[in-house]
């Protein structure tokens, strides 16, 4: 007979809550942590919202895994939780309050700066979400171990195992973008951080390098990386629309409408654009140093400012220049936010001025969500895209918006020149490759579509320049009228700075 009454069956299945217990985290973890990420990104229609609804269920369901080994046990709760609701608190106030997300840049100037100037952003808001937080995890401690048993440890952490394949797919399918997101964008770029810091340091060859051609003390060069903008969208090269109305009246402009990039994406073709690197030798991209050190050595002073995050194919000629300045570092390509190519001119304003410099711009360009990267309601094309889910637009409205940041990218590509024509000067703009706008049903770049091996490029010198460096000036006459890869880029600065490789 058994001994069990009404009250002890009552206990016993008090203390079998663990399944509505994780929900129950999961759900705070998903709402509070995970939502404010998708907040302020642009949704119309059921496609958007149904893509939001998608990722906000994969993040949920991906960040199960940490939840159910951290809550397992009750001792290891009561620890877990707190700290987990304290970070999460943290990084969603900071994406919601400042649209800033964690990247390997932010905590490298976190790590660097004094704690003064950290102490600068942290806001009575910031402290009552995190009390809240920490509130809510305390609550869930307190149910975790009064009445929460787990009967079958072993098998929920098999289950927290099984979990694992399903973030991993869900990762690698969105383009790494769940590691972006809360819970594991703090381990994330905690291991990107560590990851860049070891690439930055590896050693490159350098080949010797002998000067060519006569050189005077006075010098600018400037290199433009642009991003995704395609040759047959500027109004330079014969596009119908007038996307390059300021660079078609300025002096000194020569466009390169023939160029071909064997690399469709950022992480492949910047590293080939800045080194040696041409079809024959793909591997000098990786193996040998750009140009940045060269001209460092010819006494250049060297500056890389950039509007994107740091890729590990790259993240060595950054650290080779003098100077590396990112005007926004809490900001990357999976934040919805707007953040301009005006900004890397306020910091080309801001820098000492040097008789020889070489300046390297990496640009926003016309990345994705292009309507972010012009300023508001710069539209010179309209109706432009109002949905983060590029197939959600209407075809026009991606023309449109794409067009807008070819727009954008002559005032800047302008602004540039005029900072710097009253000396001697050459600016070279080359975009890394170009961009799908639904050719046969493909958007954006990176699949290795035709569209997206014609990159723009062109060139600008100033009147001086061309009277102090004749030679260099012919050169880059003689490159308009050639077909050209996008291998030309590296003899070029070099060529202009009076250098040549002696191998
Ligand atoms: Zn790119």
């Amino acid at each position: 007979m058994s001994t069990e009454t009404p009250i002890t069956v009552c206990i016993s299945r008090a203390k079998e809550q663990y399944i509505p217990f994780i929900l129950l985290v999961t759900l705070w973890s998903t709402v509070c942590f995970a939502l404010p990420d998708f907040l302020d990104n642009p949704i119309h229609g059921w496609k958007g919202w149904a893509a939001i609804a998608a990722y906000c269920i994969a993040l949920g369901v991906a960040a199960v895994w940490p939840l159910i080994i951290g809550t397992l046990n009750r001792y290891v709760a009561a620890v877990f939780l707190p700290i987990y609701g304290a970070l999460g608190a943290v990084v969603s106030y900071y994406r919601l309050a400042y649209r800033a997300t964690i990247t390997p840049i932010i905590l490298d100037a976190t790590f660097h700066t004094n704690p003064g100037t950290v102490a600068g952003v942290v806001d009575k808001s910031l402290i009552l979400w995190l009390i809240i937080n920490i509130l809510i995890a305390l609550l869930f401690v307190w149910w975790r171990y009064r009445t929460v048993r787990v009967q079958h440890p072993w098998l929920w952490l098999v289950a927290a195992l099984i979990i694992l394949p399903v973030y991993y797919t869900f990762n690698s399918r969105l383009n790494k973008s769940i590691n972006q997101r809360y819970p594991y964008n703090i381990p994330y770029n905690l291991y990107r951080y560590a990851h860049l810091q070891s690439l930055r340091n590896q050693p490159r060859l350098m080949p010797e390098a002998v000067r060519v051609s006569d050189s005077s003390d006075s010098l600018t060069i400037v290199v433009v990386i642009g991003e995704a903008i395609r040759a047959d969208h500027l109004g330079l090269n014969g596009y119908h629309r007038p996307t390059t109305p300021r660079l078609a009246q300025r002096q000194g402009v020569r466009t390169l409408g023939d160029v071909y990039s064997m690399h469709t994406h950022t992480a492949a073709s910047v590293p080939h654009m800045l080194t040696p690197a041409d079809s024959l030798h793909t591997d000098y991209a990786y193996t040998r140093e750009s140009f940045i050190p060269y001209l460092r050595q010819a006494g250049f002073r060297t500056a890389w400012i950039s509007n994107q995050d740091i890729g590990d194919t790259y993240a060595h000629f950054i650290h080779s220049a003098d100077t590396a300045i990112f005007p926004n570092k809490a900001k990357s390509v999976f934040v919805f936010d707007r953040w301009t190519d005006a900004d890397l001119i306020d910091e080309v304003c801001g820098l000492p001025v040097s008789p020889k410099q070489l300046l390297v711009l990496h640009t926003i360009g016309a990345h994705w969500y292009y309507a972010n990267h012009v300023p508001e309601d710069f539209e010179p094309f309209s109706p432009v895209t109002d949905n983060r889910v590029v197939t959600a637009n209407d075809s026009l409205a991606i023309i449109n918006a794409y067009d807008n940041c070819v727009a954008y990218l002559d005032i800047v590509l302008d602004s540039l020149c005029g900072l710097f024509a009253d000396r001697p000067a050459v600016l070279i703009y080359q975009s890394d490759h170009g961009e799908s706008l639904g050719e046969n049903s493909i958007y954006l770049h990176a699949a290795g579509a035709e569209e997206t091996k014609h990159p723009a490029g062109l060139v600008w010198y100033s009147e001086s320049f061309r009277k102090l460096y004749p030679q260099q000036a012919e050169y880059i006459d003689s490159l308009q009228t050639n077909r050209l890869t996008t291998d030309y880029l590296f003899p070029l600065v070099m060529h202009t700075a009076g250098l040549q490789i002696t191998e």
